[in-house]
C-alpha cells in the first residue's frame, strides 16, 4: 500500500473502536468475529484481532501482526501469548482477491439466520433498497447485490479455498456469508469496511424481517 498508510497504532485504535461499536450493536457477541487491516504490502502484514478477544473491550494493544500464511511471527503488541484468529486465512483470501485494505467479520443474528435460509441457493440477492448505495461503486437502488453463501467448515485451508472460488466467481460481490456463522465484508480503508458492515447488516435485517411477513 502507498506510504500514506496510517501507522499500526492508528490502525489498531480504529479497529478497536469499530469492535466496540459492533459489540454495542450485538454483531460480535461472546468474543465472536474478527477484524484485520493491511499495515504493509511488501512484505504483506495484516494487523488482526487475536483469537478469543472480546470485541467490546478492545484497546488496540492486543492486535497481532499476521504474515501471508496467517501466522504471527512476533508476539502481540503487549508481548502476550495471543495467537491469531483461525480465520486469518479467510482475511488473507479477501485481501489477495479484492485488494482490500481492511476486512471485517461479524456474527450477527440476521447474517446467521439468512445464511441458513438461503443456503439452498448458495447466495442471496438484495435489490431495490436505497441503502444499497452505501456499497462501493453502487449508484442506484436498482442495483442487485448478490451475497454468496459458503458452507461453514472448521478446516480453514479448505474453507479458504472455497472462499477463494466464491470471490472469483462473484467479482462484484461486496461480501459473503458463512452458513450459520456470519458475514465477511471489506473495503479499501477501515472506514469503508465499517460502512459496508453497517449497510449490509441493515439490509440483512430488512430482508430477514420482511421474509417473515405474511405474503
Ligand atoms: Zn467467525
Amino acid at each position: 500500500m502507498p506510504s500514506g498508510l496510517p501507522t499500526p497504532n492508528a490502525i489498531a485504535r480504529a479497529l478497536a473502536d469499530a469492535g466496540r461499536r459492533f459489540y454495542a450493536r450485538g454483531w460480535v457477541l461472546g468474543t465472536s468475529g474478527n477484524f484485520s487491516a493491511v499495515v504493509s504490502q511488501k512484505p504483506l502484514r495484516l494487523l488482526m484481532t487475536p483469537s478469543g478477544a472480546h470485541k467490546g473491550t478492545l484497546t488496540g494493544r492486543e492486535f497481532l501482526a499476521v504474515n501471508e500464511r496467517g501466522e504471527a511471527p512476533r508476539k502481540g503488541m503487549k508481548g502476550s501469548k495471543a495467537r491469531p484468529s483461525a480465520e486469518a486465512l479467510l482475511h488473507l483470501e479477501v485481501v489477495a482477491n479484492r485488494g482490500a485494505g481492511a476486512v471485517l467479520h461479524t456474527h450477527s443474528v440476521w447474517s446467521t439466520i439468512l445464511s441458513d435460509l438461503y443456503a439452498h441457493n448458495a447466495g442471496l440477492a438484495i435489490t431495490g433498497y436505497e441503502m444499497l448505495k452505501g456499497l462501493d461503486e453502487v449508484r442506484t437502488h436498482q442495483h442487485r447485490e448478490w451475497i454468496p453463501i459458503v458452507e461453514n467448515d472448521q478446516d480453514m485451508p479448505r474453507l479458504a479455498s472455497v472462499v477463494r472460488q466464491a470471490l472469483r466467481q462473484h467479482p462484484r460481490a461486496h461480501a459473503f456469508l458463512l452458513r450459520r456463522h456470519g458475514l465477511y465484508t471489506w473495503g479499501r480503508t477501515i472506514a469503508d469496511a465499517e460502512r459496508h458492515v453497517e449497510i449490509l447488516e441493515f439490509l440483512l435485517e430488512v430482508e430477514g424481517r420482511r421474509s417473515s411477513w405474511p405474503s
